[in-house]
């Protein structure tokens, strides 16, 4: 029998078990009995001294020049280009979603890696005129400090990777707690920054839980900026914990993602979304498309078709090419799904397919789910209101663009939005009136790539991005300078 591999935490440069020596299992949610591997169960004492690690570790990073650190993360890109397989099939393992998914995971990783590494060049501040003679104005961006990075499961190699490049670039030191669900991606991320060069205690990573863990990074007094992931709920204490400390504190939450297809939409292009946006990820994506409204005139037309696919496609175990949609992560959530099937048929929505937990011959050892489509919901329902997080797709009619972008922006988060249409028109007042921080045209609700701001309005954020340019501004402060050489006091909107 293979022995289950043993790994640690990644503190100061140094690879150590838990102070506690506790440990937890990683164990695979297609088949559930496999254990891919054991990792410490960390306490507020390891997350102490991976601030204090990280703290150590500022002065030196912060000097060192933006265009060096980033020469490190160009070295990190290439190490992920050359594990991306191995990195994918390990994530497919951990957490469930097929290898094409996971590689798209590693290569969002890399993306991001590059463009921050790029931004080692750029960080571009403003100089500006004074209004004073003899007088130089600007403004550059400085690094916060120690940052504690906290991440969901569901992009478990992506979303630590949007958080950790540019903090790095620019000049911050990070402490990074992973989901418990999947450790091995955070760690292989860890571990390609470590080959590429990151010193000591830039980079520390933390196994543990929420409260264990979580909670102390974000309570140290040390830590001035959290940058977290997560859900709604979580997050909403996260924000709490924060505040009496003035900590900066960046939040990307839950979404109830909605697509709209109009009477003159392409069906086909429209039903390919619509399956891509739903079930995709097993519909764990917090852009997932739990919310399809459709014109009256295609109503019937689309849901046959969109129903159609959804029966047919191929579930079980990520690795398998011949599979299109993996399990739920865990048990918790896989109950999750079922109790929204029930609150679905009980809020008298119309199940017109799947609707049931898989669990003979090669399902019973996952957590498995049969995608699920409700028809003929009311946009008041639950399943057409709360974030389910599986695949479950709620499909609502509308009579026209007015009624369909009122429903659309009729639930609490603000994530992700998509129009189907022909109509330029219809397509720029959708866009203009979405309330969303991302918007499609003829596209998912998924799919976002690098290079632009990425989260949501409402209660999906707190007004911050990831990504982009705009993740310089969650990871970064402005200093204005002004260099006065007249030799004499100038003063400002006074001496005119
Ligand atoms: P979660 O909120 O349960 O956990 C997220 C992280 O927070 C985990 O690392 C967890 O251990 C930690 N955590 C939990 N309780 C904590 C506490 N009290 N203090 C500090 N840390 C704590 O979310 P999840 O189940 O891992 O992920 C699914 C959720 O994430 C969904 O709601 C999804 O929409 C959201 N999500 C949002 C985005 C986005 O960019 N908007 C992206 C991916 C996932």
């Amino acid at each position: 029998m293979k022995s289950v591999p043993l790994f640690n935490n990644y503190i100061g440069g140094e690879w150590v078990p838990a102070a506690s020596g506790a440990t937890c299992e990683n164990r695979n949610p297609a088949c559930y009995d496999q254990v891919l591997g054991v990792f410490p169960r960390s306490g507020p004492e390891d997350a102490d001294r991976a601030v204090a690690a990280a703290v150590r570790a500022l002065d030196s990073w912060r000097l060192a020049p933006a265009p060096k650190r980033a020469e490190i993360l160009f070295r990190v890109g290439e190490i992920l280009i050359r594990q991306k397989e191995e990195f994918a099939r390990q994530m497919t393992q951990e957490m469930g979603k097929v290898l094409a998914e996971t590689r798209g995971d590693v290569q969002e990783a890399i993306d991001m890696t590059y463009y921050m590494a790029g931004e080692g060049r750029r960080q571009f501040g403003q100089t500006v005129p004074s209004e004073l003679p003899n007088k130089f104005a600007m403004s550059l961006r400085m690094p916060i400090g120690a940052c504690g990075l906290i991440t969901p499961w569901n992009f478990p190699m992506a979303i630590p990777s949007w958080k950790v490049m540019p903090a790095l670039v620019c000049g911050n030191t990070v402490v990074l707690k992973p989901a418990t669900d999947t450790p091995h991606s955070a760690l292989n991320l860890v571990k390609a920054l470590e080959k590429g060069g990151v010193p000591p205690g830039v980079v520390n990573l933390v196994f543990g839980t929420g409260s264990e863990v979580g909670l102390p990074l974000i309570r140290h007094k040390d830590v001035r900026l959290i940058s977290f992931t997560g859900s709604t709920a979580v997050g909403n204490t996260v924000a709490r914990e924060c505040v009496p400390g003035f900590k900066h504190h960046h939040l990307e939450m839950g979404g109830k993602n909605v697509i709209i297809v109009m009477d003159d939409a392409k069906l086909d292009l429209a039903v390919d979304g619509a399956i891509w946006g739903g079930f995709g990820t097993t519909g764990q994506r917090c852009t997932a498309a739990s919310r399809v409204i459709v014109h009256g005139k295609v109503y019937n037309e689309f849901l046959d078709r969109f129903a159609c696919r959804a029966r047919a496609l191929r579930i079980g175990n990520g690795l398998d090419a011949s599979v299109d949609m993996g399990p739920s992560i865990n048990e918790n959530q896989l109950r999750t799904v079922e109790e929204y099937v029930r609150i679905g048929l009980d809020e008298g929505a119309r199940l017109v397919c799947g609707g049931r937990r898989l669990s003979d011959g090669e399902y019973a050892r996952g957590f498995f789910h049969e995608p699920t489509v409700f028809a003929d919901v009311d946009p008041r329902m639950r399943i057409a209101q709360e974030e389910i997080f599986g695949p479950v797709v709620s499909v609502i009619p509308c009579d026209d663009l007015d009624s369909a972008i009122e429903i659309g922006n009729g639930v609490v988060y603000g994530l992700s939005s998509a129009i189907y249409t022909q109509d330029v028109n219809s397509a720029f007042r959708a866009m203009r009136d979405m309330n969303t921080g991302i918007f499609y045209v003829n596209a998912s609700t998924i799919g976002a790539e690098v290079h632009l701001p990425f989260g949501g309005t409402k209660q999906t954020g707190n007004g911050h991005r990831e990504a982009g340019q705009a993740a310089l501004d969650t990871f970064s402060e402005w200093k204005s300078i002004y260099i006065d050489y007249s030799g004499k006091l100038q003063r400002a909107q006074i001496d005119t």
